[in-house]
Parts: C-alpha cells; sequence; structure tokens
C-alpha cells in the first residue's frame, strides 16, 4: 500500500524503544503529538520482553513515575521485591556498612523489579493508545536536523520527518554519533556476570555489595531464598566463567561468595554486559535531544541508570507538554537548553562520584584498601551520611 507524504511526517520521532523510549512515548501519549517510535528490535520481542538478568532497584520517584503512566500496577506483584537495607563490605574485613530503611516509615529503601518486567508494563501502555506509532525491525542509519526540523532515515529506506528527533538508543547511541554530538566513553576492561540463585540462607531483604579483591559481587534480595547475584570481574575471567557447565559455575560461585548465602543452585540463565560509561557532551542539538543512556551511561553499582533516564525523560515530556499546550514550538532551542542544563546538575554529582567509587573500590593498591576502609568506617559513625544514602533513595 502506498504510504502518503503525510504518513512520514511527524511531531517527534523517538529512537528506541528501551525503557526510556518506552515511558517517553507513554509520557506523550495523552497529547495531540504525532510521535513515532523506531526500535531495532522485531515487535514480537518488544511484545514479549525476554529475561535480561537485570533487576532495577526502583527509587521512590521512580515507582511514582510509572505510577502516573499507569505501568506499576501492570508489573505482578510476584515481580516485586523490597529493598530494605544495604550493606557494603571491603575485603576481608568482617566490617560493613548498613544503610537501613527508617523503621518509623515502614517503607523500603526501594524496590526492586525485573528490567524486562519494566519493559513489559511500559510496552503495554504504549499499544493501549493510539499514539506512538510503532516501526519495530527498523534501525535508524542517518539522521539530520537544522533549526527548522528533523530529518531520519531508517535501515529500509524509509524517510521520516518531524520537529524534533530524540534519542533513546542506548549508551553507545547511533542516533548521538548521527548528530555529531560526542561523549566520554569509558570501557572499564571489566565486565558483570549476572544470574538468579536460590540458597539456604535468608537475605531478610538486605543487599550486600562486597567489593572483594579482584572481585566485586553484589547481592540483590529478591523472593524467598532466592537473589541475583552480580559478578564483576575483568572480561577475559568473565568468559572463562561463561564457558564453564551449571554446576562447575555454581561450585565457583559459592567459593567466590565464601559461603555468604550458603549452599546455591542456579535459578536462571546467566547473563553478561561489559562495563561501559558514558556521559554525552551535549544533550540536545537543533531539533534533537538526547534521553535515558543516550545522555548518561551510569556504571551500574550505584544502581542510577533507569532511574536518572526515567527522571530524564520526564523533564524533558513535561517541557514539550507545556509548549504544545500553550502553542509555542516543541523544539525550541531556550527549552532544550533549560532541559539540558537541568539533567547535567542533577545527574552529575551521581555521575561523578559512582565513577570516582568504582576507582577507589576496584584498585588493589594498599592506599587505596586502605582509604576505603576508612571510608567506611567514616560513614558508619556519621549517621548523616547513612540518612543521605537512605533519604537520596527514597526521594
Ligand atoms: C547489569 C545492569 C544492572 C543495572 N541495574 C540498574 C538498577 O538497579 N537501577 C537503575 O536505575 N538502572 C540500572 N541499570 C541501568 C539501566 O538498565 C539502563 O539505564 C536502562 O536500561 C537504559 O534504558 P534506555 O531505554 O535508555 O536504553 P536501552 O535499555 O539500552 O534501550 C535502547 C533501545 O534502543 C534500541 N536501539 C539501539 N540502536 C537503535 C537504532 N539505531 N535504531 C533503532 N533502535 C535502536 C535498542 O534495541 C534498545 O531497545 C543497570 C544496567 C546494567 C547493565
Amino acid at each position: 500500500m502506498l504510504m502518503a507524504e503525510s504518513d512520514y511526517s511527524f511531531d517527534i520521532i523517538v529512537v528506541g524503544a528501551g525503557p526510556v523510549g518506552l515511558s517517553f512515548a507513554a509520557s506523550l501519549a495523552q497529547s495531540k503529538l504525532k510521535v513515532a517510535l523506531v526500535e531495532a528490535q522485531a515487535l514480537e520481542r518488544l511484545a514479549n520482553p525476554a529475561f535480561d538478568g537485570r533487576e532495577i532497584a526502583l527509587t521512590h520517584a521512580s515507582i511514582r513515575i510509572l505510577r502516573e503512566l499507569g505501568a506499576w500496577d501492570i508489573i505482578p506483584a510476584s515481580d516485586k521485591s523490597p529493598l530494605r537495607g544495604a550493606r557494603v563490605l571491603n575485603g576481608s574485613s568482617g566490617f560493613a556498612l548498613r544503610v537501613d530503611a527508617p523503621r518509623a516509615c515502614g517503607e523500603p529503601l526501594g524496590i526492586l523489579v525485573p528490567n524486562c518486567r519494566i519493559r513489559d508494563a511500559l510496552f503495554k501502555i504504549v499499544r493501549m493508545r493510539d499514539q506512538p506509532e510503532l516501526l519495530c525491525g527498523h534501525s535508524v542509519i542517518d539522521a539530520t536536523t537544522s533549526h527548522k526540523g528533523a530529518v531520519v532515515r531508517l535501515s529500509d529506506g524509509m524517510q521520516l520527518s518531524a520537529r524534533l528527533v530524540v534519542a533513546a538508543d542506548s549508551r553507545l547511541s547511533p542516533t548521538r554519533d548521527l548528530l555529531g554530538i560526542g561523549a566520554d566513553i569509558n570501557r572499564l576492561g571489566h565486565s558483570m556476570l549476572i544470574c538468579r540463585v536460590r540458597h539456604e540462607r535468608d537475605h531478610h531483604h538486605v543487599a550486600t555489595e562486597w567489593f572483594d579483591h579482584h572481585q566485586t559481587i553484589a547481592m540483590l534480595p529478591l523472593g524467598e531464598g532466592v537473589s541475583s547475584l552480580l559478578l564483576t570481574l575483568p572480561s577475559s575471567d568473565v568468559d572463562r566463567l561463561l564457558a564453564f557447565s551449571d554446576e562447575l559455575f555454581v561450585r565457583e560461585l559459592t567459593k567466590r561468595c565464601r559461603g555468604r548465602l550458603g549452599e546455591m543452585t542456579l535459578a536462571s540463565n546467566r547473563h553478561t554486559y561489559p562495563l561501559v560509561t558514558t556521559w554525552a557532551h551535549e544533550f540536545r542539538a537543533p531539533s534533537a535531544a538526547l534521553i535515558g543512556d543516550a545522555a548518561i551511561g551510569m556504571h551500574p553499582v550505584t544502581a542510577h541508570g533507569f532511574n536518572i533516564g526515567l527522571s530524564s525523560q520526564k523533564q524533558l515530556a513535561d517541557a514539550i507538554l507545556t509548549a504544545s499546550r500553550d502553542g509555542r514550538d516543541i523544539a525550541d532551542p531556550d527549552m532544550l537548553h533549560g532541559y539540558e542544563r537541568r539533567l547535567r546538575l542533577s545527574a552529575a554529582p551521581l555521575y561523578h562520584g559512582t565513577n570516582m567509587l568504582v576507582r577507589l573500590y576496584s584498585s588493589e593498591r594498599l592506599t587505596a584498601r586502605l582509604a576505603r576502609h576508612a571510608a567506611l568506617r567514616f560513614a558508619q559513625h556519621f549517621p548523616l551520611i547513612r540518612h543521605g544514602i537512605s533519604a537520596m533513595l527514597k526521594r
């Protein structure tokens, strides 16, 4: 069937239907704006997102946004695991820094939800509405913008135009490159190996972050007797562990965890993520903006990538919706500049703070080991620091 020229013309083209692109499209869904959502993956994969190992620790602010979008109630209760506290361990020291949810309010620090369930819920919301138009199974291979608008070409040759293009196509965003926006890309040479395990000991819904010698292990509490284990190692070591049989792999995990969770069995397949952090030099260009990991790709250790992405999409969507309601330009350069400034200010401390923490806690130098031991003890004796961390998560 032939398409009219107007079929290829939109107010906004969103590139990437990851959790942030989907939430941005959902945020705009009730407006009159004509939106296209372009995604490289096939529609069936979007409609049935596979488990990818990631358990996303959602802050209360993120839960509020998901609730406003209608996605929170779609996520089954059995996939929501409360996080009641966290402890941080250093090497073989028996000392642990504890961060707990204040008892008085009875609320957890945050809630862990599998990434695939977040994607699934947001996709259902997007499908329920007339907008956006979903163009799946096509990658963006060219994008040009000027102050007048954006033109985007897809891998099947289709050409789309819009007043604004918004890139949400991952931390290595091809659209960001096509727009000529540079980024600090930091490949850490380490990878994260993730799997779910069933274990003997109770986790009491407390997460553990253990900066051990030559490895970092995070244990995230899920259902009763089930945790997600995240093992960070040099990428070559992760490749070696991936080749192990299940039996050998579990034995190796139990040894590396030094029996902290007791006997373990595998409860999922294994997933790996090479660790790359990114910070785009600009979060906007004429008639273009970046959201989610395309703007800021956080190290997962502080569990804030999606939380920042969700808040970034809301900031941009709110500005666009206000401009559209007031009959103003939805790609107004001052508006995009304001979005960039707010995101930079709110995310820079977390991004740089996380990177500093990673450097301090992955160094094997004696000075670094002593410094991190001192830092944990210092934080434990200053309730303001622990309460600050707890308040930040509960914001
Ligand atoms: C191991 C791990 C654990 C994490 N844990 C947490 C946590 O606890 N809390 C938290 O807040 N965050 C966490 N994060 C971060 C979080 O997963 C990311 O911030 C989030 O997925 C970013 O979403 P996004 O939509 O911006 O990008 P992505 O999820 O990367 O999605 C990008 C989408 O764009 C599509 N795409 C790419 N290129 C193109 C193209 N050219 N054309 C069309 N489509 C394209 C892709 O197919 C994909 O669907 C974790 C990350 C990792 C790796």
